[in-house]
């Protein structure tokens, strides 16, 4: 088998396997060859993996934090050196082509850690004075603390969610989507080798149910998902009952506006970037272009042009710009959007079918016009390469109508006219936004979603406070004044 790891999971710096687990097939989308065969953690494992990083993260939270920093930058260092093994494992895992995955996922994953292996030893507490006596604050690490990841960036969302963790002082069990479950595994390899103790990043496997057993584990003080909306709500209602820290990083449905003073070149560049790029299966994507009418037809024209131009095939090809889906579920889902996109009196500009190059699980570069507010394709995420252009008049209208919906989590203005972008920014819904650009997401720029698209921030400092707690140390300085 083309990928199959050393075993299933990783815990307590070692490669470990119980067979008694369930069964999870590691699939190559592109041919729908089985490339690894895993299994999913036993309870007993599950709690290997939670008693060895109570453990670790006890000592690990009294270390100095630039010793800390070290370890994880000689981490980073070696991803990037490792990084063309590294991105053609996440090709193999998630189908992406290797344009991708050469320079989007580890090279992300690898700047978290510098990043947070850098801002972890310039967080400090405050002094407050109160005359006599005073208060000082202690920035505390939270424990142990739960990754739950999704499977369209497998590898950037476990260095996401383990550098910040890490670096502040806490422990991580990590667990990837069962769809995806190769590259956390190398993350943790890699960790050991760099001089990360044991038990502070572990692996385990496994659907739901593993999930759901890590969350509502009495030991764990945070739980931070990637996912969808519906899966959100369950792991914040079972982290709830727990008085859990969260953070959810959910789906959207976000809106990419564009005036008819934009350039309209750029304007189509960054809409096909915000839903072609992972074969649309991006969180931030913006699946409703909201296109001014004075420049519809010329976007439209250029879109067609451009979409029908880009390379689909082998996702192990330098040429290949376009790979498959990641699943045959999601081929399915996607392809039923498509067919309800056409029922629902949508206008088909381009693709609208499957691939043909392979057997594997492709769907042409598609965009629909005329799409109103009311179709399925303006409301639900559809998570494939199918982009919804609708149309507009003015700016009021277009910020209504963009702000409809239960999503929150990104959105994008493209226009000449600056004040009009910073007042527009201003009005949307959503936790990321762009000016003049699209699904750019530096480690440095916080991110994450408003309304259902999510809770708490991650990469920048806002990650920070998502990944310590404040003890405050009250001091008193003179005679205990007490009235007995
Ligand atoms: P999903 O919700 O199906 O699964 C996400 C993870 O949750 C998987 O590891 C899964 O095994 C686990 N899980 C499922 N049920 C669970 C339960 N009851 N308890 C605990 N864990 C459980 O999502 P997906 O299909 O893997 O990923 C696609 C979704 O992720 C899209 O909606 C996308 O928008 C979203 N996403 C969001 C971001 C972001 O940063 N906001 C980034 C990437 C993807």
């Amino acid at each position: 088998m083309k990928a199959q790891p050393t075993a299933s999971h990783f815990i307590d710096g070692a490669y470990v396997e119980d067979a008694a687990g369930e069964r999870i097939e590691v699939i190559f989308p592109a041919t729908g060859e089985v490339i690894a065969v895993l299994h999913a953690a036993t309870p007993a494992l599950i709690d290997r993996a939670l008693a060895s990083a109570a453990r670790a993260q006890a000592d690990w939270a009294t270390w100095r934090p630039v010793d800390r920093a070290r370890i994880l930058r000689r981490a980073a260092d070696m991803i990037r050196d490792r990084n063309p093994e590294l991105a053609r494992l996440e090709t193999l895992d998630t189908g992406k082509p290797l344009q991708e995955t050469l320079v989007a996922d580890w090279p992300s994953g690898a700047d978290a850690i510098e990043y947070f292996a850098g801002l972890a030893p310039t967080v400090v507490g405050e002094t407050i004075p109160l005359g006599r006596d005073f208060v000082y604050t202690l920035r505390e690490p939270l424990g142990v603390c739960v990754g739950i990841g999704a499977w369209n960036y497998p590898s950037q969302i476990a260095c996401w969610k383990s550098a910040p963790a890490l670096a502040l002082g806490n422990a991580m069990v990590f667990k990837p989507s069962e769809v995806t479950p190769l590259g956390a595994l190398k993350l943790a390899e890699i960790f050991i080798e760099a001089g990360l103790p044991a038990g502070l990043f572990n692996v385990v496997q496994g659907r739901g149910p593993v999930g759901a057993a890590l969350a509502t584990d009495a030991r764990v003080a945070k739980v931070s998902l990637t996912g969808s909306v519906p899966t959100g709500r369950k792991v914040y209602a079972a982290a709830a009952a727990g008085v859990r820290h969260v953070t959810m990083e959910l789906g959207g449905k976000s809106p990419l506006i564009v005036f008819d003073d934009a350039s309209v070149e750029d304007a189509v560049g960054a809409a096909m970037l915000g839903n072609f790029y992972s074969a649309g299966q991006v969180c931030s994507n913006g699946t409703r272009v909201f296109v001014q009418k004075g420049i519809k037809d010329r976007f439209l024209a250029a879109l067609k042009v451009r979409s029908e131009k880009i390379v689909l095939g082998d996702p192990l090809d330098a040429a290949t710009q376009m790979g498959p889906l990641v699943s045959a579920a999601q081929l399915d889902k996607v392809m039923s959007y498509i067919d309800i996109a056409r029922t629902e009196g949508a206008t088909l500009i381009t693709g609208g079918g499957r691939g043909t190059v392979h057997d594997g699980y492709f769907v042409q570069p598609t965009v629909f016009a005329d799409v109103t507010d009311d179709m399925t394709l303006a409301r639900e995420e559809v998570f494939g390469p199918v982009m919804a252009v609708l149309d507009f008049e003015d700016e009021a209208e277009v910020i209504a109508r963009a702000n409809d919906t239960e999503f929150g989590l990104a959105a994008g203005v493209f226009t000449a006219d600056l004040a009009r972008a910073h007042r527009v920014v201003g009005q949307l819904q959503a936790g990321t936004t762009w000016i003049n650009a699209y699904n750019l997401t530096p480690v440095e720029a916080p991110f994450g979603g408003v309304k259902q698209s999510g809770v708490g921030r991650e990469n920048g400092h806002a990650a920070v406070q998502h990944y310590t707690q404040v003890k405050s140390v009250y001091v008193g300085m003179g005679p205990v004044d007490a009235p007995y």
